[in-house]
């Protein structure tokens, strides 16, 4: 691969100690950022002008559902009892391994368009080996880095994680992807019992992997209190929403390095509760982002972290209104904070941090060209504001691995016209089967208000 030289722009690198802002050229050699610097001198590149632009470090959405891509905005006035109910109660049952393979190959494609590079695909549908398969299928033909967060139905929580199903999975379609790695979706202590919940931590700790789990319900329970009192919550520990988490938990999770993923969006829409960011931040700790849900919300990583800035800093004005009786005087909370939820916290909740999430020399060239000379975002005084702020129309360019995945503002080398086919085949497919089971649970409805109508009418009669 020849290398590539872009140079002009202004870059956003998060790195420590780094201006947040400031003229650089990147040079790209393979897959990686092999120098950095104003002005290098560099022969034998491409080289691409980016003048104008801004650089930041791909985008990292550590928390989605790539297998519901084709029921998009089915759900989008759904709570979170409808959806489980709709979602994990009904339709989920009915999936192919090519509906997966499709949903996970478009739902990528749409992140990398919105400037995400990498996901933290949490599969828990893979209810065979062929579904796993299929859907890992479809990321390696997007060509997106993901950690593949291996799960399976919600129904099955009465034993621990089918380990053998993990590590075919490691010799197998992981490993022959360098984009991807392999970490374990469980429904984790709170929604299992202190066995399973300890088997499932150690199977991931022997692995050196990831594992994650939805956190609800209030007070952790006695199988969380088991895995604590065993030492296995660590920074491969990884808690997704958590929301009515009280404080002492949350201070044990974050002592032990665990990492925490909210989806704001869906949280705040669906009835999960407020997001931990002020709990996270008040202890040193920040959170990660992710858009969960796309039968329910959009799948923009940048929406995400504007919705948890400004709900954030919403709480914090209301706190010192009532203390002081005004609005806070300064911001609580900055911008280049909340990009580095979409970032680099992002790539520290996977594990991934030491490739992605920060543009320097020896890291993964993932990166995000954003283009700020558009009406939405001229004149762009604040870089790093900017970056933030930016719509998907701004996203000009995005590289994973050194490879251009969408260049002039057009996703490279995907045919999008069959894949939409595909996914409207099988979200339709899908939809219907929704539309029976609604069906059926209105006429289940009204034969029991039938039966109640008619032994009350009884009972009546026989007074
Ligand atoms: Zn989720």
């Amino acid at each position: 691969m020849k290398r590539k030289l872009l140079r002009g722009a202004t870059v956003i690198t998060m790195v420590c100690g780094r201006p947040d802002a400031e003229r650089l050229d990147l040079l790209i050699e393979d897959n990686q950022i092999s120098d950095m610097a104003c002005d290098l001198q560099v022969t034998d590149a491409d080289v691409i002008d980016f003048t104008g632009r801004i650089i930041i470090p791909g985008l990292v959405n550590a928390h989605l559902h790539s297998w519901q891509a084709g029921l998009r905005c089915v759900g989008a006035d759904w709570t979170l009892l409808e959806y489980l109910s709709k979602v994990h109660g009904g339709l989920a049952a009915h999936y192919t391994p090519n509906d997966m393979r499709v949903a996970a190959l478009a739902c990528a494609i749409n992140q990398i368009n919105c400037g995400t590079t990498t996901i933290g695909d949490w599969c828990h549908n893979a209810r065979t080996p062929e579904h796993a398969d299929a859907a890992i299928q479809g990321l390696n033909e997007a060509r997106i880095r993901a950690v593949f967060l291996h799960g399976s139905s919600h129904k099955i929580r009465e034993t621990a994680h089918p380990v053998q199903e993990v590590d075919r999975l490691l010799d197998g379609p992981i490993a022959r992807n360098k984009l991807l790695r392999l970490g374990m979706a469980i429904p984790g202590p709170q929604y299992s019992n202190a066995e399973i919940a300890l088997a499932d931590f150690r199977a991931a700790n022997e692995r050196n992997l990831l594992v994650s789990m939805h956190q609800s319900g209030g007070r952790p329970g006695a199988a969380w209190e088991a895995v604590r009192d065993a030492n296995l919550i660590g920074w491969r520990t990884n808690i997704v929403h958590g929301n009515d988490i009280p404080d002492d938990w949350i201070q044990t999770f974050v002592k032990a390095g665990a990492s925490f993923t909210m989806t704001p969006e869906n949280e705040l829409g669906q009835g999960h509760g407020f997001p931990v960011t002020g709990k996270l931040l008040k202890l040193g700790a920040a959170p990660s982002l992710g858009t969960d849900v796309d039968s329910v919300v959009s799948g923009e990583i940048l929406l995400a972290a504007r919705i948890a800035l400004a709900q954030q800093r919403g709480l914090d004005h209301e706190r010192h209104r009532q203390t002081k009786g005004i609005f806070s005087p300064t911001a609580t909370i900055n911008s280049k904070q909340a990009l580095q939820w979409a970032t680099i916290e992002g790539a520290r909740a996977l594990g991934i941090d030491d490739q992605v999430g920060r543009l320097e020399p020896g890291k993964q060239a993932d990166l995000v060209v954003i283009d700020p000379r558009a009406v939405n975002l001229w004149p762009a005084h604040d870089p790093v504001a900017a970056a933030l702020q930016a719509s998907i129309s701004n996203i000009e360019a995005v590289m994973i691995g050194g490879e251009w995945r969408k260049r002039n503002h057009k996703l490279e080398g995907d045919d999008l016209e069959s894949i939409r086919q595909e996914l409207q085949e099988s979200g339709q497919r899908l939809v219907s089967v929704l539309e029976s089971h609604n069906v059926m649970a209105r006429l289940r409805q009204k034969i029991v208000q039938k039966v109640v109508h008619r032994s009350l009418i009884k009972q009546a009669k026989s007074l």
